[in-house]
């Protein structure tokens, strides 16, 4: 691993708190200072980092998962399947077996444990990862396709695409569910965003608690922080919460946002904020990354 290397998530516990501005600004600051950069998109139900960050050329590349397929002549109905199936993926009949693909979790049990070896396992399309080169930088980005359950297989598939030896800007999801988790784990930092009212709080602290858990380091970025009350503030402070920037509502934050334009090409201030940003946390990765885990 190279020495600037790094990896970074941005996540809140809820949507709509400038999850997205603050990484699609963060990684193209990171690139102009002369850094190898990748920012990937890990929001993978509501991806909206290519509406800022447009790669050119894009490339499409298919992520499948792995599911059972039936050969009926094989079954001899013994239902050892069915029971094996802790998602309710497969249903034994009288005088067949049901599959249900949307439900399965590709965990290969009915197929390791069916007796007369009557599953084969097919691969089935549940999103795309589009990528390519944007503004000096890398982009990754997936989506899952809509009716679509399961993020977490798309954002493994757009983590095993990270570099090993750049800054890489994880876009998490918003909340504290199975596909944030999968998008922070193994970063060296995660920035959670908020805002300083009673929801961004309750899910503040549920954030919190899920990157204590999973002992990552972090820090908070406090948004339209002259809108709402004290309470973020004080809960920081009780908690030992490291604050580290407050954006106070701008307009043309908001403009620059509602046109999909970056602010850090509009704002000689939020630039400032976003180097400031990138340089706390280095320091405080350098000073404690001693092993940060497996990706
Ligand atoms: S475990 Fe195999 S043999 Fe038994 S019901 Fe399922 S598919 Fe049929
Ligand atoms: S692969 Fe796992 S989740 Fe899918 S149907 Fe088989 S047992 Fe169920």
């Amino acid at each position: 691993m190279s020495d600037e290397a790094i990896r970074i998530a941005i996540a809140s516990g809820k949507g709509g708190t400038g999850k997205t501005t603050l990484a699609t600004n963060l990684a193209v600051v990171c690139a102009q200072e002369g850094h190898r950069v990748t920012y990937a998109d890990c929001d993978v139900e509501e991806p909206n980092g290519h509406l800022f960050l447009t790669p050119e050329p894009e490339t499409r590349d298919d992520v499948s998962v792995l599911v059972p397929q039936l050969s009926p002549q094989g079954c001899s109905l013994c239902g050892i399947c069915g029971t094996v199936c802790e998602f309710n993926a497969i249903a034994v009949l009288k005088s067949t077996v049901l599959v249900y693909p949307s439900l399965c979790h590709s965990c290969g049990a009915c197929v390791t444990l069916c007796p007369e070896h009557a599953f084969h396992e097919q691969p089935r399309p549940i999103g795309f990862i589009r990528s390519g080169p944007v503004r000096g930088l890398s982009f990754l980005g997936g989506s899952l396709t809509i009716g679509e359950a399961q993020a977490p297989p798309v954002i493994r598939a757009i983590k095993r695409r990270l570099p090993e030896n750049e800054i890489v800007i994880v876009d998490a999801p918003p909340g504290t569910s199975c596909p944030v988790v999968e998008s922070v784990r193994g970063a060296d930092y995660v920035v959670l965003m908020t805002e300083p009212t009673p929801f961004g709080l309750n899910d503040l602290r549920l954030a919190v608690g899920m990157l204590r858990e999973l002992a990552l380091p972090f820090g908070v970025v406090i948004n339209r922080s002259d809108i709402g009350d004290s309470l973020v503030w004080d809960y920081c402070r009780q908690e030992c919460v490291r604050i580290l920037l407050e954006v106070p509502f701008s307009r043309e934050i908001a403009q620059a946002y509602a046109c999909g334009r970056l602010i850090v090409d509009e704002s000689a201030s939020y630039r400032a904020h976003m180097q400031i940003i990138y340089h706390q946390i280095r320091q405080e990765v350098t000073g404690v990354r001693t092993g940060s885990g497996q990706r």
